[in-house]
């Protein structure tokens, strides 16, 4: 069946890149086409995991944050450049959709290496469906650990490794360890055993994104509280109840959460796009994708370049995607063609509940000062608040 984009824009993508560019093109209109009717709010999609919040408060329907824009459940499948047409690929149907200009923002997905065992036993946290799932398990590790006949499946069962100390690993691992600290009261016979939690990376040193002094807070923060971090180690091996480390560390555990990083969304080389050696889209200064006069990519799956950081291009986060989207829209809008820039105003992180970091205009927080922070700034771009917001 062949249709043309609602105000002869095709977005593709309902993520923060795809659903921000629909929204702040407004009455201008747009036709998103994406698998899911929401945007993930990944910034607190750890708070959901260990039921600080409801998960409904982790997403907003695409319909409700852009109320002038059509919305196609599907999958773009394939791209006629000539034609200016997309496949799309929904539950019943194939629809071709005829655009004047395409935005493509696909986004990214979990970065897998080839380590033994890791498909099978490592466990991902990018989708709700991930956050649902890994509260679940651990809680079922509860159960399994209070059924254990013996005391060193007790202590298997209660020590949980994360490969990946960004933010997604950090966040994690520090709601998860308050979520079971919590749920201890309902568990007495397991007080007496231990805890372990393991957190492990490739870098030197864990979240690499923020400034030194505040991860090293943080390292010393999560250290406090019993975590043991392993930086400059990798993952060799996993099987169901135990994961080798680099340097020949066995540890006997059936939690092993992989969040070691991204890569552009594989989709995006099929589409016939230009892309780099590492799957992203390459595009100009005014997100227009080379050697395309129509053809716009943004957000983790487009390698941005910014004119407030002149040779290096954006780094995979909310903050950047949304100002990038913010650009494109003007300039779709207005038909203007100026280059994209933004100067990042901070970086926040929690570490469990009314704990974080923050660094925002120079100004550094810890403690609960930091949390606070984080959770005001980090959700100035909430949808939810901007649906609210009209
Ligand atoms: C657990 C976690 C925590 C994070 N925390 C932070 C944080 O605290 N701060 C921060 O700045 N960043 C954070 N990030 C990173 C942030 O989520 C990303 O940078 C941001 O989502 C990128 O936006 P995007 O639109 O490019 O991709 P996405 O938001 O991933 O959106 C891509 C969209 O494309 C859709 N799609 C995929 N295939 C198709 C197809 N074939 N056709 C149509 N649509 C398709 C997807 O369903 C999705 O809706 C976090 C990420 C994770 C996973």
């Amino acid at each position: 069946m062949q249709r043309e984009a609602l105000g002869g824009t095709l977005v593709l993508g309902g993520g923060f890149a795809g659903g921000y560019v629909a929204r702040q093109l407004g009455r201008h209109g747009a036709t998103i086409v994406s698998p899911e009717n929401f945007m993930l709010y990944t910034p607190i999609l750890p708070e959901a995991a260990s039921g600080t919040l409801e998960p409904r408060h982790v997403v907003v329907p695409l319909r409700m944050m852009c109320p002038h824009a059509e919305f196609v459940l599907g999958r773009a499948i394939a791209l006629d450049l000539e034609h200016n047409r997309v496949s799309v690929e929904t539950e019943s149907d194939l629809l071709s959709i005829g655009y004047r200009n395409l935005v493509v923002a696909l986004g990214a997905i979990s970065r897998t290496l080839p380590i033994p065992g890791l498909g099978e036993h490592g466990l991902g946290f990018k989708s709700l469906a991930d956050a649902i799932y890994l509260r679940n398990h651990v809680l079922r590790r509860l159960e399994a650990a209070s059924e254990a006949a013996t005391d060193a499946e007790r202590r298997r069962e209660l020590t949980f490794v994360f490969v990946g100390a960004g933010y997604a690993g950090v966040e994690a691992l520090a709601e998860l360890s308050d979520l079971v600290r919590d749920a201890m009261r309902y568990y007495p016979l397991l007080r007496a055993t231990p805890q372990r939690w393991v957190l492990v990376d490739a870098a030197e040193k864990i979240l690499p994104e923020i400034p030194q002094r505040l991860g090293e807070y943080a390292a010393a923060q999560l250290q406090s509280r019993g975590v043991e971090i392993y930086t400059s180690t990798t993952l060799e091996g996993a099987e169901a109840h135990a994961v080798t480390l680099s340097g020949d560390n066995r540890i006997l555990t059936s939690t092993l959460v992989w969040t070691a990083g991204v890569r552009a969304h594989p989709r995006l080389a099929q589409l016939g796009l230009p892309v780099d050696e590492r799957g992203r889209i390459r595009v100009d200064q005014t997100l227009r994708v080379e050697g395309r006069d129509n053809v716009w990519g943004l957000g983790d799956g487009a390698r941005v370049p910014n004119t407030a950081t002149p040779g290096q291009f954006d780094p995979p986060t909310c903050q950047h995607a949304l100002r990038q989207a913010r650009r494109l829209a003007k300039n779709l809008s207005s038909g203007a063609s100026r280059p994209y820039r933004y100067r990042m105003l901070g970086q926040v992180a929690t570490l469990g509940r009314y704990k974080g970091i923050a660094d925002v205009m120079g100004l550094r927080f810890r403690g609960f000062p930091g949390w606070f922070v984080t959770r005001t700034y980090g959700t100035l771009g909430h949808p939810q608040r901007l649906a609210d917001e009209g």
